[in-house]
């Protein structure tokens, strides 16, 4: 029986566990938290990444959890369109659109599907990654972990990618950003006629909302609310998260309905502030051969980007996909030449894409007002073309 080890139980790790678990392989998973903690608020899948669930049989997992997100247009803080609704379809080859979905309800769809064949390993902080015995071994100062395939999907900052690919390294996009979710019993009443899917742009600024699921969803197997997102030039706030909420009201103040509402609603303890920007430059190769097996890179480990187009978890996706449809035909290291070659050129045309929607939010000042009417469609079109994806092939 082929083992593997897989390094970080986010999106990625966990998707890999359980893809290669059901195709037979032994699978250990390591993280480096005490248990498994899904990570919070929510995020839009689009297409391609329900295609990628659809190829790792998981898209049954989102029935229920997940709430499709209309072209809702783009609104200038004044409130006025820059971008009408509908004008930019957003549901790519498979004619689906995005969708939406609370974080934990991912986790939990992802841990289902793990099954017992995987061996998890909290409390497991991975330093090292090495060739050992002839296979790759990665470890935590303490214990040694040895498999024919280790999948290091321990995110931006990934210790293992340090290992292989020691030029590449996490820098800052120049931006900070912000998720929440508001649970329904204390959302906010959302104004008539304002829409529940939205998005606001101006002066370098970006806020966007979605609810997840209809008011008084909650109370039933998944996790409902109003989820929002914000983008703002800088670095991380060093406040503690009151000083960043009262920030964030005063950015956003006079900003259209229901911004004002929502953050009002938002307490200090819903907040999530991360780190944006990007893995660069790329690691060389997403598979490096260790003796007669190797690694292989996936997610934000591999390619981490800013979030402008909302595509990180879709391509940790579709990564595993690609790498489970190779591993089945071909041997480790040969499979391992085979994912970078299709990955590569398929991550760096969303990178391409992702620079031009990181163009459209840097736009301020006065060069803003001139631009406006061209550019907050190019962000649009951005994400539409970031969705082609050609499946686990190619
Ligand atoms: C503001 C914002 C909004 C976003 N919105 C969206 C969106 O709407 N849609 C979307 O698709 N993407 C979105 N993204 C991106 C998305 O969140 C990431 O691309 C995605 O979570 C990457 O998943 P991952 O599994 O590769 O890495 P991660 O989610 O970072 O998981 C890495 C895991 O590895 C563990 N780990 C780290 N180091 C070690 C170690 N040394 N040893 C063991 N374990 C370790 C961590 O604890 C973690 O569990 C957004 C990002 C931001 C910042």
């Amino acid at each position: 029986m082929r083992s593997a080890v897989v390094v970080g139980a986010g999106i990625g790790g966990l998707a890999a566990a359980g893809a290669l678990a059901r195709s037979g392989w032994k699978v250990t998973l390591l993280e480096r938290d005490d248990r498994l903690r899904p990570g919070r608020a929510a995020l839009v899948l689009w297409p391609n990444g329900v295609r990628a669930l659809r190829a790792l049989g998981l898209a049954g997992g989102l029935e229920g959890i997940s709430t499709p997100v209309p072209a809702a247009g783009i609104r200038r803080p004044d409130g006025t369109w820059l971008v009408q609704p509908g004008a930019v379809d957003l549901t790519g080859e498979i004619g689906s659109p995005p969708v939406v979905v609370h974080r934990e309800d991912l986790h939990d769809a992802f841990i289902a599907a793990l099954g017992e064949q995987v061996d998890v390993r909290g409390g497991i902080a991975v330093q090292s990654a090495r060739v050992r015995r002839d296979r790759p071994a990665v470890g935590d100062g303490r214990v040694t972990f040895e498999a024919d395939l280790v999948v290091a999907a321990d995110g931006p900052d990934s210790a293992v990618r340090r290992r292989l690919a020691a030029a590449s390294t996490f820098a800052s996009g120049g931006f900070a950003a912000w998720r929440a979710v508001i649970p329904w019993y204390r959302a906010p009443e959302i104004p008539a006629g304002t829409e529940l899917h939205g998005e606001v742009l101006g002066n370098g600024q970006r806020f966007a909302y979605a609810s997840l699921g209809e008011r008084g969803s909650a109370g039933g197997s998944t996790r409902g609310g109003m989820y929002w997102v914000a983008t703002v030039p800088g670095a991380l706030r060093p406040e503690p998260p009151t000083g960043q909420l009262a920030l964030l009201r005063r950015w956003f103040a006079g900003w259209p309905a229901p911004i004002a509402q929502l953050l009002a609603a938002t307490e200090a303890d819903d907040l999530v502030q991360e780190p944006v920007g990007e893995v660069t430059p790329l690691p060389e190769t997403f598979g490096v051969v260790a003796g007669a097996g190797g690694f292989a890179l996936v997610g934000d480990a591999a390619h981490a980007m800013p979030h402008h187009l909302a595509q990180g978890a879709s391509l940790a996706l579709e990564d595993v996909a690609t790498l489970q449809t190779v591993l089945a035909e071909l041997a480790v290291p040969a499979a391992l030449g085979e994912y970078s070659r299709i990955r590569k050129p398929r991550i760096l045309r969303v990178l391409q894409q992702s620079r031009k929607a990181a163009a459209v939010l840097q736009v301020r000042g006065r060069l803003a007002a001139s631009l406006a009417r061209v550019h907050p469609r190019t962000l649009e079109r951005a994400a539409a073309a970031a969705t082609e994806w050609g499946g686990p092939t190619g």
